[in-house]
C-alpha cells in the first residue's frame, strides 16, 4: 500500500469524524472503517484488510455486497429517469408492487411505499387509525421499529427514552421471552397461551373498543431473535378478530429470506392485516420501505381519504433496485440455501452453546441468529444488566471480534449473527470458528 493510498484513508476517516453523527453512539472516540471496495459476504478497508459481514450490516445487506443484477438494474432506471412524483404510474414501483403482493397472503391488496422501516411503521399505524377511527396502539417492550416519533414510541426498549413521557395511547405488552421468564411452562403451547391470555386481558382494561392495532415483530430482531412459541401469533390472531383490531406484523428485518421463508410469518401459520417491510427488499443498494394492505383495508381507502404522503414515496430507483432483488430470490433459490446454509448455523450454535460457559442460549431461524451471553448458565444472570455495561464488556467482547474480522454488533447482552443470505457453508464454518475463539477468551477472562 502506498502513502497516498494511506492518507486517503486517514483524510475519510478524520473528515467523518469531524462532520459526521454516527448513530447511537457517544461522539468521542469513535474510530470508524474506512472502507474501500466490497463483494459479497466481505469488505475491506484502505490497508487491504478483510472484513467478514457478520450482521449484513444493519441486517439488511441480504443479498451481499456487489450484487450485478441489483447494480445494473439501478443503473438503467436512472438512465431511464431518476424521478417521478408518487402520483404517476411508474414501471418499477408498479411492478414492485405487484410482486409484493403476489409474495403475501390472498389476503393482500395493495402496498404503500416508504423510504425506510421506520416510516414503513408510522404509515401502518395511522392506516390502522384511518381504519379502524380508533386511537390505542398495542406494541411489545423487546421491540424496535424504529427512531422517527411514531415509530419510536412503538419501539419499546432503551432507544424509545428520548421520545418519553410519548404518545397517549401507545400501550406496551411483554413479549414470549421464555428464557427469561420466571414461569416455568411443559411446553411452547402453555407458554403462548399464557402470554396471549395476558394480553387479551390487557386489552380489555384499555378498552379492545378503542385498539387500532396491535404491533409486532413477527421474530423480534435486534433485542435478541426472540422467536414465539407455537400458537402464540395465532392466539394474538385471534384476539385481533375478536376485538377488530388490525394486526401489523413488523417485517423490516425478518422480511425478505432472512428466516428461509419469504416472510416470518409464514412460520407461525398467520395472515397479518397489515405488514411492514424494508431493509432485505432492496438490500441497501437504494433505500425503501413500505407497508402492504389487505384488500379489505386497501377498500377502504377507495372513497376515504388516504391522508398519507412522502416526496420520495415509491421512489423510481428504489423499486428498480426492489425488483431486481425480488427476481434475485426467486431465480437464485435463495429461501433454499438459506435453509441448508441455516441448518449448520444452527448445529454450529449449539456446538458453541454446549461448550462456552458464557452463552446461556442461542436462538436462530434460517440465517437469523442471538447468542446471549450470561455470567452462570444455571442462574441465567447477564454477562451485562439490563440497560447498562459501564465497563463495556459487550464492546470488548465485539472489538475482540473485530480483531479477528468478524464484524456485527451487540444489543445488550446478546450478539446478533445475521450473515448476508448468500453466505457459503465454507464461509461461515470459517467465520464461526472465530466466534468460537473469542468465546473462549470470554470463558477464561471476563465471566
Ligand atoms: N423495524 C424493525 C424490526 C427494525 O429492525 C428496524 C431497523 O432496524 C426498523 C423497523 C427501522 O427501520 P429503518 O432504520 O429503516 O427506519
Amino acid at each position: 500500500m502506498d502513502t497516498t493510498t494511506k492518507s486517503k484513508a486517514e483524510t475519510i476517516k478524520e473528515k467523518s469524524l469531524k462532520y459526521n453523527l454516527q448513530s447511537w453512539s457517544k461522539q468521542g472516540g469513535l474510530n470508524p472503517i474506512a472502507v474501500e471496495k466490497a463483494e459479497g459476504i466481505y469488505y475491506w478497508d484502505y490497508d487491504g484488510n478483510r472484513y467478514a459481514d457478520m450482521s449484513s450490516q444493519l441486517v439488511n445487506l441480504n443479498l451481499g455486497h456487489g450484487n450485478r443484477e441489483i447494480i445494473e438494474a439501478v443503473k438503467e432506471q436512472a438512465e431511464t429517469y431518476c424521478f417521478m412524483g408518487p402520483s404517476f404510474a411508474v414501471e418499477s414501483r408498479a411492478t414492485l408492487a405487484e410482486m409484493v403482493i403476489n409474495l403475501l397472503p390472498d389476503n393482500f391488496g395493495k402496498v404503500f411505499f416508504t423510504n425506510a422501516g421506520a416510516d414503513a411503521n408510522e404509515n401502518a399505524i395511522k392506516m390502522a387509525r384511518m381504519f379502524t377511527g380508533r386511537k390505542k396502539i398495542f406494541s411489545r417492550y423487546r421491540s424496535y421499529h424504529g427512531s422517527t416519533f411514531g415509530a419510536g414510541n412503538l419501539t419499546g426498549e432503551p432507544r424509545r427514552y428520548p421520545l418519553e413521557p410519548g404518545i397517549p395511547g401507545f400501550v406496551k405488552f411483554f413479549d414470549p421471552y421464555i428464557y427469561r421468564e420466571p414461569i416455568k411452562f411443559e411446553s411452547e403451547e402453555a407458554a403462548a397461551a399464557y402470554y396471549v391470555a395476558k394480553l387479551r386481558e390487557q386489552i380489555c382494561y384499555e378498552g379492545p373498543d378503542s385498539v387500532a392495532a396491535i404491533v409486532l415483530e413477527t421474530i423480534t430482531g435486534s433485542n435478541g431473535v426472540i422467536i414465539p412459541p407455537t400458537g402464540y401469533l395465532k392466539g394474538v390472531r385471534k384476539i385481533c378478530d375478536d376485538y377488530g383490531i388490525v394486526l401489523i406484523c413488523d417485517e423490516v428485518m425478518a422480511g425478505f429470506g432472512r428466516t428461509g421463508t419469504m416472510f416470518a410469518f409464514e412460520h407461525f401459520g398467520i395472515k397479518p392485516d397489515i405488514v411492514t417491510f424494508a431493509k432485505g427488499i432492496t438490500c441497501g443498494y437504494v433505500p425503501l420501505g413500505g407497508a402492504a394492505v389487505s384488500k379489505e383495508i386497501a377498500a377502504y381507502f377507495d372513497d376515504h381519504f388516504l391522508s398519507c404522503g412522502l416526496t420520495y414515496s415509491g421512489h423510481p430507483l428504489a423499486c428498480a433496485a426492489g425488483v431486481a432483488c425480488v427476481n434475485y430470490y426467486s431465480e437464485h433459490q435463495i429461501l433454499n440455501h438459506v435453509n441448508e446454509v441455516g441448518k449448520v448455523l444452527g448445529e454450529e450454535l449449539e456446538a458453541i452453546k454446549a461448550k462456552h460457559a458464557c452463552v446461556g442460549d442461542a436462538r436462530y431461524i434460517g440465517l437469523f441468529a442471538a447468542i446471549e451471553l450470561v455470567k452462570d448458565k444455571a442462574t441465567r444472570e447477564p454477562i451485562v444488566s439490563y440497560g447498562g455495561d459501564p465497563k463495556g464488556v459487550m464492546g470488548k467482547i465485539v472489538g475482540l471480534l473485530k480483531q479477528k474480522k468478524f464484524m456485527t454488533y451487540s444489543h445488550e447482552n446478546m450478539i446478533l449473527i445475521c450473515p448476508p443470505l448468500i453466505i457459503t457453508e465454507e464461509q461461515l464454518k470459517e467465520e464461526m470458528a472465530k466466534m468460537d475463539a473469542v468465546l473462549d477468551i470470554v470463558d477464561k477472562e471476563m465471566l
